[in-house]
């Protein structure tokens, strides 16, 4: 298969090429009859520093998109690329190393180990990966956690926000091409998920990151840059620098419409 995109190193690249990119991606559970197309040839790209929130009614794909872009699972079919790797191309060994060096992986629970420290809980992947963490990088995340002060608490004498900003810090550590966040903040308060939706916006102004975040909430979805909406397993809508206003108008278009039509 040809090379379609630029190295990562090549000159002017880190402008034009995305942090990642999904081509004509399809995702098939199961066969015959009870089969599902959770992703029917979705066409999208993430560009570098910037945070996008992808939205969508349940089971319209949206986390299996993110599992198929993270390397998390395999496609059926199609191109998914993290700074211009094709996934497909990998054996598992190698997609473990591009996950644990390209990719920061939140989850909705924050799947932080109860006997670890926050410091600890932080690094780990990076120490699992045989690596250290750069002291400047780690002093800088962990400053925009505001967590300095409870570095060697446990999980269990921590809130939920601060967990989730724990396993945000986590997912920053090794300085990945992208961090995907699948609804971040869908078991905090409200004042607990702004705090960590006020992090991942400072990471991608800040530190450059690129985020892409699933989220129910128009709220949440208005700290994005953009917003990509799913249904059915396809990207159906977009909208640039949303307001939650903005977010609540599009969705609420896209049930009338349905009404229409169904
Ligand atoms: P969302 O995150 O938008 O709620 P998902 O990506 O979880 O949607 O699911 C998309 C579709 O794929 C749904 O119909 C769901 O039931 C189905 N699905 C997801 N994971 C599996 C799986 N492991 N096995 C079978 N079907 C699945
Ligand atoms: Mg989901």
């Amino acid at each position: 298969m040809p090379q379609t995109f630029l190295p990562a190193d090549a000159p002017g690249a880190a402008d034009t090429e995305p942090a990642a990119r999904a081509t004509r991606l399809t995702k098939l559970y199961g066969r015959g009859e009870t089969q599902v197309v959770a992703l029917d040839g979705v066409t999208v790209a993430f560009g570098r520093a910037r945070f996008t929130a992808v939205m969508g009614p349940s089971g319209s794909g949206k986390s299996t998109l993110m599992h198929c872009m993270a390397g998390l699972d395999r496609a059926t079919s199609g191109s998914a690329q993290i700074g211009g790797v094709e996934l497909a191309e990998l054996n598992d060994r190698q997609l473990t190393a591009l996950r644990r060096e390209k990719v920061g992986f939140v989850f909705q629970g924050f799947n932080l180990l109860p006997t670890l420290t926050a410091y600890e809980n932080m690094t780990l992947p990076l120490r699992l990966a045989g690596r250290r963490p750069d002291a400047a990088w780690s002093d800088t995340v962990i400053a925009a956690t505001g967590l300095s002060e409870r570095l060697t608490h446990r999980p269990a004498e921590l809130s939920g926000g601060q967990q989730q900003r724990v396993a945000v810090a986590r997912a920053l550590m090794s300085r990945p091409e992208i961090v995907f966040a699948d609804e971040p903040t869908g078991n905090l308060d409200s004042r607990s998920g702004a705090h960590v939706l006020d992090f991942l916006r400072a990471s991608v102004d800040e530190l450059g990151q690129t985020v892409v975040m699933v989220t129910h909430d128009t709220v949440a979805a208005a700290h994005a840059d953009r917003v990509v909406s799913l249904a059915d397993g396809m990207p159906v809508d977009e909208l640039h620098e949303p307001t939650s206003g903005a977010v609540v108008d599009r969705m609420l278009a896209f049930e009338t419409q349905g009404r229409l039509i169904g």
